[in-house]
């Protein structure tokens, strides 16, 4: 059976792991990094994924899509801030859903995340030498429930079989606590490029259970990355009267200059900022440049705020696992936000410890998630490991007054089941309308509506006479399905809950069918690429030998030059068929140039021998056959 594979799939950088007799490792991609950035660039029909994609974002800004992780599984009401400071456009789409326009067409976030999944996989596929199918991925752990499906459906179009998908930072003290013994509180603290997550667990013999989750889903490297952003824009606004934020390429070339200020800060107490030609001016049409020094303590200031917000979560975890931060025994950094030296001194401040470092921040997610893939295979050499994780908001319905009730509290752990008896307001009411909603706060109007459904058909009765039973089922990857039934009548309605912005299973079909075709024709066309390379380096190398071989005759050479131009032609005129004649050709040509040309080469070394004349003849032949 070939292997499960855990996959990190980050908002900025991805990571895929593997269990090798016992250990999980990290497989590196055809790149051979050991990260692969979560990027992917359209160039016309063609897709870039990964460092690649990466590169060419400054000249490809509006076609080069990061950090869609923020988007996946979300309304268009709860991104369009974050969606108006992007370099590409996203924008609403069907049913209050995200989509990202991208070459003329538009694109689900489910399926930019597809193609940073198909790309991990298949090149691990290739290290691994067997064909991966298997997976297990990540998501942070204050996911909701349409954002865990989104990302479900995510693999299901890369062509995946998602086994299961689990928290983050329960997967990073996976990592961790493998190899620990004995008893322990751990606070996994894990700050990436989008997203904030904390965890408190409690390990022992084989046991993770986790006991509280907290986080912020809209809190990552990226906002400190903007605040440089904002502050180099606006500074540069008041100097040249123009808004650098206006003109994506700048904005893209800002975004970065930001991101790699904000890493040389981590470990400088300054660092300087210089982007020439960024723009030109309005009016001279003269080229500006920007230039500034960014110290440690401006970059603490412009992010204050940024860093007050890690406190709460952190706080409201250590309250809802009713523990003292002196309980918490180690703490555990994930994520590469963690580095920021002001990070690490909250962190500390609000635990009163000291970080633990022996888990690498960028790897440990994708480590924990292989041990997962593991454990649900049953591969023997992990013992028995029991994973125990909870769901991270409450879901309730909605009841009368617009309120929400309670059915499953956040921090509840699962699987989990709930069943509740609910009646009607009216009398003879012959159906009602199930608002499924998730959020911790009172009103229903004021939480995410995961979905509503309606169980119809019940007879009449008077107002409050009906028995209709709610069942909440929270599998293991915190998805949830509800099912509700009139008692009396015996009525029944369901739904896994797929609210408007998932997609329905056709949408799912189609994509599946697309990136498959997709990945065919980026085969094609990387193969056909390679056949035109081929055949160019076959030309240089004629025209080399032409060059090299000066005492070949010139019927030869100019026999061998027609074949060269046959094909340069053939590749100007991108033809296939022409690529492919021209390519026989040519080989052959030069084959028997270069026969003729060693054989002539081995005569005047004196070997008088059969070689020599051979070669002649061939070169006389050669010679006169264009007159022929
Ligand atoms: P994700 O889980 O979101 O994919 P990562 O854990 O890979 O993210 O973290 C990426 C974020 O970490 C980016 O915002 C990046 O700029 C930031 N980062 C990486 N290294 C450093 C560093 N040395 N100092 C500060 N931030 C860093
Ligand atoms: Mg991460």
């Amino acid at each position: 059976m070939p292997k499960a594979v855990g996959i990190d799939l980050g908002t900025t950088n991805s990571v895929i792991a593997v269990m090798e007799g016992g250990r999980p490792e990290v497989i590196v991609n055809a790149e051979g990094a050991r990260t692969t950035p979560s990027v992917v660039a359209y160039k016309g029909d063609e897709r870039l994924v990964g460092q690649i994609a990466r590169r060419q974002a400054a000249l490809n800004p509006q076609a080069t899509l990061f950090e869609v992780k923020r988007f996946i599984g979300r309304r268009w009401d709860e991104v369009s801030e974050e969606a108006a400071r992007s370099p590409f456009k996203v924008k609403e789409g069907p049913g209050g859903s995200v989509r990202i326009e991208v070459g003329g067409k538009d694109v689900a976030p489910e399926q930019v995340s597809a193609e940073v999944l198909r790309k991990l996989v298949s090149d691990a596929s290739a290290k691994l030498g067997e064909k991966i199918k298997d997976v297990v991925i990540t998501v942070p752990a204050y996911f909701d429930n349409s954002q865990r499906e989104a990302t479900r459906q995510a693999g299901e179009i890369a062509g995946l079989n998602v086994l299961r998908v689990i928290n983050e930072p329960t997967a990073a003290a996976l990592a961790y606590g493998l190899e620990r013994k004995g008893n322990e509180t751990v606070l996994v603290f894990d700050l990436g490029g989008g997203t904030f997550d904390v965890t408190i667990l409690e390990l022992g013999d084989g046991v993770f259970e986790v006991k509280s989750t907290s986080g912020d889903t809209h809190l990552g490297g990226a906002d400190f990355d903007q605040r440089i952003v904002n502050w180099l824009s606006d500074e540069f606004k008041k100097e040249h009267n123009f808004d650098l934020r206006k003109d994506p390429q700048a904005l893209q070339r800002l975004i970065e200059a930001a991101e790699k200020a904000k890493i040389e800060l981590s470990n400088a107490s300054d660092t300087t900022i210089s982007l020439p030609f960024i723009t030109f001016d309005p009016e001279t049409r003269t080229p500006l440049h920007l230039e500034r020094t960014l110290s440690r303590a401006k970059f603490e200031e412009l992010t204050g705020d940024l860093l007050k917000r890690v406190r709460e979560p952190v706080q409201r975890a250590l309250s809802d696992a009713k523990l003292d931060a002196s309980k918490i025994d180690e703490v555990i950094l994930v994520g590469g936000s963690t580095r920021i030296p002001a990070v690490k001194r909250i962190v500390k401040e609000l635990t009163g410890k000291e970080p633990n470092e022996s888990v690498n921040p960028d790897e440990a997610v994708a480590l924990g998630a292989a041990v997962q893939a593991g454990i649900i295979q049953g591969d023997s050499s992990l013992g028995d490991i029991v994973l125990v994780d909870v769901t991270p908001l409450t879901m309730g319905v909605e009841v009368k007054g617009g309120m929400i009730a309670p059915m499953i509290t956040r921090n509840t752990t699962v699987p989990a089941k709930k069943t509740e008896i609910y009646t009607t307001a009216e009398n003879n009411q012959p159906g009602v309308e199930i608002n499924v909603l998730q959020g911790e706060r009172p009103m229903a109007a004021d939480n995410k509506s995961l979905g509503r459904f309606k169980l119809e058909g019940i007879p009449p009765m008077r107002a409050g006479q009906p028995q209709i039973e709610v069942t909440f089922d929270i599998d293991a990857n915190g998805i949830l399905h509800v099912t509700a039934k009139e008692k009396t009548s015996g009525k029944e309605a369901s739904i896994r809950i797929e609210n408007t912005t998932t997609l329905d299973k056709g949408d799912v079909d189609r994509m599946v069918r697309e990136a498959e075709q997709n990945a065919e024709a980026d085969r094609q066309r990387r193969e056909k690429v390679e056949k035109r390379n081929a055949l160019d380096s076959l030309r240089v190398q004629a025209l080399q030998q032409i060059e090299e071989n000066e005492g070949a005759g010139q019927g030869a050479k100019d026999k061998l030059k027609a074949a060269a131009d046959a094909a340069e032609e053939a590749i100007r005129q991108d033809d296939d068929s022409k690529i492919a004649d021209a390519q026989k050709a040519l080989e052959e040509e030069l084959r028997t140039f270069m026969t003729a040309a060693q054989s002539q080469q081995a005569a005047p070394q004196g070997s008088e021998g059969a070689a020599g004349t051979r070669a002649e003849d061939d070169v006389i032949d050669a010679d006169f056959k264009p007159a022929e």
